[in-house]
């Protein structure tokens, strides 16, 4: 067998479409693909677990890691930071193992433009209408959060020329079978 690095895939898509759900499938029925845990500013939901479902940090925080370059892209998203951590992605790819980040579109520009070979999967509702059922039933924000990510949706939607792969999430089952696909199809290429 051939040495060869790991294949870093991206996934982005508007809050509420359901990255989550998708990504926790993916993930259990592929334990070889390493999830990269972000660093947030956001406050923890209810449940959420520092170093789980992200490395939590305070402004100050953030920022000094930004000014020593440890981040591999970072933005602002819905008025708070997010940022991926370099030296773990280095380190996993290096190491021949996939890693997949789920990111804004912001983020993903920078990995585009400085990651040579990323392979990029948007996300995307069947509507905006669909879109803004799904944050209202999730209930974890608020209403001024909720309205701020249904413009940003708007926004995001428009980005998703610019990837590799468009993946529509009516059904959650179909949408991950896409994505599997994606991914079996990624490891065969040559
Ligand atoms: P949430 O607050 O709902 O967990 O995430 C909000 C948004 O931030 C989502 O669009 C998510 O993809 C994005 N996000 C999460 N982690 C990162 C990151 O490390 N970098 C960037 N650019 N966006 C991120």
């Amino acid at each position: 067998m051939l040495e060869q690095k790991g294949n870093l895939f991206i996934l982005s898509g508007p809050s509420g479409v359901g990255k989550g759900t998708v990504l926790d499938a993916l993930l259990k029925d592929y334990n070889d693909i390493c999830y990269s845990i972000s660093t947030t500013t956001r406050e923890p939901r209810k449940g959420e677990v520092d170093g789980e479902d992200y490395f939590f940090a305070s402004e100050d925080e953030f920022k000094s890691l930004v000014k020593k370059d440890e981040f591999l892209e970072w933005a602002k998203v819905h008025n708070n930071y997010y940022g991926t951590p370099k030296k773990y992605v280095d380190k996993t790819l290096e190491a021949g193992q996939d890693v997949i980040l789920e990111i804004d579109i912001q983020g993903a520009k920078q990995v585009r433009d400085k990651f040579d070979g990323g392979i990029f999967i948007f996300l995307a509702p069947p509507s905006l209408k669909e879109l803004e059922s799904r944050i209202n039933k999730r209930g974890t924000e608020t209403k001024d959060a909720i309205a701020t990510r249904l413009e940003n949706a708007n926004k995001e939607l428009e980005e998703k020329k610019n990837y590799d792969y468009l993946v529509v999430n009516d059904q959650v089952e179909d949408a991950i079978k896409k994505i599997e696909a994606i991914i079996i199809a990624e490891r065969c290429r040559l």
